[in-house]
């Protein structure tokens, strides 16, 4: 392969994932991205791109990229109005709003399903059902990647792409270096669905990207919107709730499966419209299990350029200043620019790959402001000096 045409695997059809494989198709860079499931996970959420958003378009084919707003919760929200309104945060105790982050170049909330979906069209080489096992490195410019059925890939450099608990972070590192860091929160992350009047009360009063607030009794909790099937019908729209506490008692701890009664526990005290949300819940809402789980980048040894990371593989962080989707497509879109300059013969794939792995640890930075951040909404006496009220949602440098 050392004479053939550059090959990039790819793990993982995350969002980092799939913006490579774009990238690199857009500029005839042979591929293949690989990826463990074979259906959607249940698990859902939204996610807000702003600075990155044009990173993201730049890597896409035009005709994705008019599919975007096919990708939001609620498809009728324009960028520039979503950016006007920004991030909300409110005074989980008065209900009154501390702080509006705007982004004025435009915001797109996107709902993670619809977006791997629609964007996962179109690449013409990804396999599904392979989970990567092991990696090897045959001979000089080469690796292999190991799947789970048995069967291998070649290439010349594999990009792991494969979430927060990555494997390929585990085969660059040790078990232990690459382990990730639970946090003492208390978290879950719910859908749910209201009756139509009760539905319309919390669109017409929550703001449509991000709505948050902190709680003196150490405790964040924001409300979003996941899905309008039904624009005209508001007992279709599907919300989401995203809790967190600092862990206070045994069932806490042990995460105990009565997590809807744990959380009804702790809504004393707090204002709408969270409290009256919260009290509307069906009573059989199923709430699953969750922890938060960081992992602060650790230089890796890259074996010559033939390995790497991107997106939480690199740099997993809560979600307390919506930062990990923007992180992502940033890397995805250096690896691309790394990947044209070595086709280009501008740069060896070691100068490239090492180039590139300076620049994600230094993002990695996020990972301990996202913690501060995280800390913050869990401090309601000292949340006015947390990272959100000096940053926005901008990024922290690179
Ligand atoms: C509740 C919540 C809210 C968030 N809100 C925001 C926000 O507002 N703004 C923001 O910027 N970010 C936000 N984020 C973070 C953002 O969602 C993530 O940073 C981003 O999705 C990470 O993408 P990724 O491609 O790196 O990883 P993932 O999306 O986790 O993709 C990894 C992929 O790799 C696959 N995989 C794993 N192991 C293997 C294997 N061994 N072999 C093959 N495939 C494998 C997985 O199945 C998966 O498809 C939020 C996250 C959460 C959980």
């Amino acid at each position: 392969m050392g004479d053939q045409p550059l090959h990039v695997i790819i793990v993982g059809a995350g969002l980092a994932g799939i913006a490579v494989a774009h990238g690199l198709q857009k500029h005839n860079i042979g591929y293949t991205l690989v990826e463990r499931e074979t259906t959607p996970r249940d698990r859902n959420w939204g996610i807000t791109l702003s600075w990155a958003l044009p990173l993201l378009e730049s890597l896409l084919p035009p005709s994705l990229t008019k599919q975007l707003q096919s990708c939001q919760p609620d498809t009728s929200l324009s960028t520039d109005s979503a950016g006007e309104q920004g991030v909300l945060i409110r005074d989980g105790f008065t209900g009154e709003i501390k702080l509006r982050a705007v982004y004025p170049g435009g915001v797109r909330r996107m709902q993670i399903q619809k977006t791997k979906r629609v964007l996962s069209t179109g690449l013409t080489n990804l396999q599904y059902g392979k989970r990567l096992v092991d990696l090897s490195y045959p001979s000089d410019g080469l690796v292999t990647a190991h799947f789970d059925d048995g069967s291998a890939i070649m290439g010349n450099v594999l990009i792991g792409a494969d979430g927060g608990s990555s494997k390929v972070r585990r085969c660059l590192l040790s078990e232990e270096a690459a382990a990730q860091e639970v946090l003492p929160y208390a978290f879950m992350n719910f859908p749910f669905r209201l009756p139509a009047e009760k539905a319309k009360w919390l669109d017409s009063i929550m703001n449509p990207s991000v709505d948050v607030a902190p709680h003196p009794k150490k405790m964040y909790m924001g409300l979003f919107l996941l899905d309008k099937p039904d624009l005209e019908k508001p007992d279709t729209w599907v919300f989401y709730i995203l809790v967190t506490w600092a862990i206070a008692c045994k069932e806490d701890e042990e995460n105990t499966d009565n997590r809807l009664e744990r959380l009804r526990a702790h809504m004393d005290g707090w204002a709408d419209p969270y409290k009256s949300v919260v009290d509307w819940l069906a009573d059989d809402t199923p709430i699953g299990a969750d922890q938060l789980r960081i992992w602060h980048p650790k230089e890796w040894d890259n074996r010559d350029g033939r390995a790497t990371l991107a997106g939480d593989a690199a740099h997993s962080m809560t979600f307390h200043r919506g930062q990990g989707g923007n992180l992502a497509i940033k890397d995805a879109h250096e690896f691309v620019k790394s990947m044209l300059a070595v086709k280009e013969g501008k740069m060896t794939l070691k100068q490239a790959v090492d180039d590139f792995d300076k620049g994600v640890v230094a993002r990695g930075e996020e990972v301990e402001i996202s913690k501060q951040q995280a800390a913050a909404f869990h401090d309601y006496e000292n949340f006015d000096n947390s990272p959100v009220f000096k940053m926005g949602i901008k990024p922290a440098g690179n």
